[in-house]
């Protein structure tokens, strides 16, 4: 039996993380890649940003804008702009558009606060703006917290104007107050999740009179008449606008040794930006590439801008079309990366996990064969002959990756944009980043995980 360490190779499979595996020089060009990756968080807190910031990436790497009709040859590279919040990138490669096409689809909306439409108002000396949440927040997290707000605001005469105050240094920041810890011992009792009830979540924006006088809402004055001195609107305006509150802080190196990023809105700029930078950088390969940046993930895929809209199904039919295929073979011959982050194990909430099947931080890319709650409920469940092919095709790059699921059966759950893809007839199967602290106002994500996800979704835009 003195075999059994030849066998145990041999046999058994351990998860390594990506330090074990690779060699000092590759670390330092994962570190080097999340600068890149930081800038890109600053410039793009919403989807808006994110599509913006996107499309001047990509027109710097020669994709232009695609409209419906527009012939197309190999080696094009075009981008849709769907009504600012949505984008879609596709290459065209050489090899026949029925051998389908590589989909990468992460999405670029997060958690977050938004104004309602009639939202100031003048209290107890303070002006306030009424919101309503946007995704799964965990309320307590945005109290006591600098905030910036982000929007736009479409005018009575049909003029736009984009909103953006709390992000420079010298710009002033806002604010959800709470209760001093004093006057706290009712509330300390009371659940987490109902501590702080939504209606609570008012953002404090002024305290100065217009005039000194003490007239009735001469704080909520004074507040207008800097909104309209700034940006030239009127309380009537907020109706037609989109104004997020967003936390003020900018990424940040997290450590003594800086391995690790904090942020806003990792989830799921964490896997948009690998993946756009995967097909800014295979445009050349043999497949036909797509890349969508999403909207609405977190509030489920419905709209006319999330993943549930029949613009992904009128962009496969026009490049079908546009190079002689029939879409239904195009769709059944395509495979999807729907790139989305998953829960990272978190010794500090060990309860909530099942250790041997949890995502580890800095153990590489993380594949979930499935999602959902309960048994499997509203999964894409991948199948194993498409997890097989993905093996090959990380095994082929060296790329680190691991098997992941969200946490323990029957502890909760959740979902991505998988099956609004899957129900398409396209392989899919979700791949991204494992994120500490996932959907706080400051996630944390391993620099090396970033990095394999990047090199994961380069060869999938290249392999067979
Ligand atoms: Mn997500
Ligand atoms: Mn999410």
């Amino acid at each position: 039996m003195n075999d059994s360490k030849k066998w145990s190779e041999a046999l058994t499979y351990t998860k390594k993380s990506v330090y074990e595996l690779r060699e000092e020089k590759e670390i330092d060009k994962a570190m080097e890649y999340a600068r890149g990756y930081a800038a890109f968080l600053d410039a793009a807190k919403t989807e808006r940003e994110s599509v913006r910031e996107s499309v001047r990436l990509a027109e710097a790497q020669g994709f232009r804008p695609y409209r419906f009709g527009d012939e197309m040859k190999p080696g094009d590279k075009f981008y849709y702009n769907n009504r600012d919040k949505n984008l879609y990138l596709f290459t065209v490669g050489t090899e026949p558009i029925e051998c389908g096409i590589r989909i990468s689809a992460a999405h670029i909306d997060s958690p977050r606060i938004d104004l309602k439409q009639c939202p100031l108002y003048e209290e107890s000396g303070m002006s306030f703006f009424k919101t309503h949440y946007y995704g799964g927040i965990r309320k307590y997290q945005w109290v006591a917290t600098p905030l910036a707000l982000h929007g736009v605001v479409i005018k009575k005469d049909g003029t736009s104007v984009e909103v953006c105050i709390g992000e420079d240094e010298s710009d002033p920041v806002f604010y959800i107050n709470d209760l001093l810890p004093h006057l706290g011992h009712e509330i300390d009792r009371k659940p987490l999740g109902e501590a702080i009830p939504g209606e609570k979540l008012n953002i404090l924006v002024g305290s100065r009179p217009f005039d000194g006088e003490g007239e009735s809402d001469s704080i909520k004055l004074r507040t207008l008449y800097l909104l309209h001195e700034k940006y030239g609107i009127t309380e009537e305006d907020f109706l037609s606008a989109e104004i997020s509150a967003v936390p003020a802080f900018k990424a940040r190196d997290i450590g003594f040794d800086r391995s690790l990023l904090g942020a806003y809105g990792h989830d799921d700029r964490v896997c948009a930006y690998p993946a756009l930078s995967a097909i800014m950088e295979n445009a050349d390969s043999k497949h036909t590439l797509m890349c969508v940046l999403a909207d609405k993930e977190e509030t489920g895929s419905d709209g006319n801008t999330g993943m549930k809209s029949d613009l992904l199904l009128d962009l496969i039919n026009a490049i079908a079309k546009a190079r002689g295929g029939d879409p239904a073979a195009v769709r059944a011959a395509s495979r999807c990366l729907s790139a989305d982050v998953s829960a990272a194990y978190d010794p500090n909430f060990s309860d909530v996990f099942e250790k041997r099947n949890s995502a580890l931080l800095s153990a590489g890319v993380v594949l979930c064969k499935f999602t959902g709650a309960r048994g499997k409920s509203g999964t894409n469940d991948a199948s194993a002959e498409y997890i097989g092919w993905l093996r090959r095709v990380m095994a082929a790059d060296e790329i680190v990756w691991q098997a992941g699921e969200l946490g323990r059966v029957d502890c909760g759950g959740g979902g991505t944009v998988a099956k609004f893809i899957a129900e398409h007839n396209i392989e899919t199967v979700d791949l991204g980043v494992p994120v500490i602290s996932m959907h706080a106002p400051f996630e944390v994500i391993s620099k090396v995980d970033l990095y394999e996800a990047y090199r994961a979704f380069s060869a999938f835009c290249q392999h067979d």
